[in-house]
């Protein structure tokens, strides 16, 4: 894409009504656009970082088994007031139509997934069954302070899962847990899986994946020597006690932001839907149901508070919205400009990602605006390019410079993709 099209332009100004660093500096960076508070949209920029983030998360959720579909946003009132949430969970945003009939914006899914699988789940057969989402949501959160980290509309993954066992639900449970880790991984970030209670219906054992950001709205406890972890308004424990898992590390407190979670729902749902299948000896029973969330948006928003320098953002490989930054220091149409136009098209053709700043500005003024929009690799032509056919190549995070040769720059893209 050429930097002279992109219509989002990046600013000097941070805006004065944020205070989060996230959305400081999407927003100077023309990632994304704020509409009021807790509410952005997400511009061209912004919307590929999100798709690179939803494209681990589909890969890593297809990888175990679940199955992609796009639900109702818009829900009637009736399976919320049936499951008692319509009065019971605060955040739900309640609609009324010029009919007088009620709805609601989902804020979560378990009141239309769960007769969505009432319908086509019969038979034990029919189970194991794991369907996903990924898709906006809708809350009215009383705090919206923290930018894309705690949004009244945002993007969740959720996936909802039903089993016939215990035994069936806690392996499906446990590679749940591994391909969250994985997707973590993948998108740059170290989470921690800490144990916490469930959600509001049931009292069963949950696990929340915490990436360390001061950011964060949650304090943890965490081990130095092993996984353990634990939120802090849940536990009796507290910092500089011993780890009671592995008896060697002791626990440090420190600000988390939470990325997902996941919970053993036991059969509330199903019984609130009267949802039975035939088990093998042809009796009636209820599945038993899991919910795995995972927080786009707010993925994206911990990997700025993560990475993020003095200069702007710095986009880890698997999410950036380029591979390259593509610098010409030339002016309209001399061998410069010449030059990075042909390499521009090249690397194109070879299928790499790459932003062109075409743009007849000073290098400083480019070079700023690339530490500011954050993409790991800078690719500069000046002027000493055009004789010797060697590229700078800047790397985001490090700020190391390298003089490389432009058909070694273009199979060292094409190997990282
Ligand atoms: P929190 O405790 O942060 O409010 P939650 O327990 O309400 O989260 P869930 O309802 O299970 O979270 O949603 C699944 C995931 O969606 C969360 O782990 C988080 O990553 C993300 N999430 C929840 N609320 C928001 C929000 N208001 N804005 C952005 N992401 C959110
Ligand atoms: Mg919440």
């Amino acid at each position: 894409m050429k930097q002279s099209q992109l219509f989002a332009k990046a600013r000097r100004e941070a805006p004065a009504d944020e205070v989060s660093k996230n959305a400081q500096l999407l927003i100077r960076a023309g990632y994304v656009h704020k509409e009021m508070a807790g509410v952005y949209s997400y511009l061209p920029l912004g919307k590929r970082v999100l798709e690179k983030i939803e494209r681990i998360v589909r890969e890593e959720m297809d990888a175990i088994g679940g199955q992609e579909i796009r639900m109702a946003t818009l829900h009637p009132s009736e399976p919320w007031k049936q499951t008692g949430a319509w009065d019971k969970v605060d955040v739900v945003f309640k609609i009324n139509s010029r009919t007088e009939k009620e709805y609601t914006i989902g804020q979560s899914e378990e009141e239309i997934v769960t007769p969505i699988a009432q319908e086509y789940v019969n038979s034990y057969r029919d189970l194991p069954l794991a369907v996903y989402q990924i898709g906006q949501k809708y809350r009215d959160e009383l705090r919206a302070k923290s930018g894309i980290m705690r949004g009244r509309e945002f993007t969740m993954k959720d996936m909802y899962s039903f089993h016939e066992t215990q035994e069936d639900f806690d392996r499906f449970y446990e590679g749940a847990k591994q391909a969250y880790l994985r997707v973590y991984r993948r998108v740059g970030l170290v989470a921690k899986a800490t144990e916490a209670s469930g959600g509001s219906f049931t009292n069963k054992l949950s696990y929340e994946f915490m990436v360390l950001t001061d950011a964060g709205e949650d304090d943890i406890l965490y081990c130095s020597e092993c996984p353990y972890c634990v939120n802090v308004e849940i536990s009796d424990q507290k910092e500089g006690d011993a780890c009671t898992r592995c008896g060697k590390g002791t626990l440090s407190r420190a600000k988390a932001s939470e990325v997902g979670n996941i919970f053993d729902l036991g059969t509330k749902y199903p019984t609130d839907f009267s949802f039975t299948y035939k088990d093998r000896a042809g009796k009636d029973q209820k599945p038993i149901m899991g919910c795995f969330g995972i927080g786009i948006t707010r993925l994206m928003g911990v990997v700025v508070e993560t990475f993020a320098d003095d200069k702007g953002i710095v986009w880890p490989e698997g999410v950036a919205p380029f591979a390259a930054h593509l610098v010409s220091l030339g002016k309209p149409s001399d061998d410069v400009s010449k030059l990075a136009s042909g390499f521009y098209t090249e690397l194109l053709e070879k299928g790499i990602e790459v932003l062109y700043d075409d743009r007849d500005l000073r290098p400083g003024e480019k070079f700023a605006e690339s530490d500011l929009l954050g993409i790991p690799k800078r690719i500069v032509v000046g002027k000493d390019a055009t004789g010797s056919g060697v590229f700078e190549l800047v790397d985001r995070k490090t700020g190391t410079v390298e003089k490389i040769e432009r058909d070694e720059l273009i199979a060292r893209f094409a190997r990282h993709g």
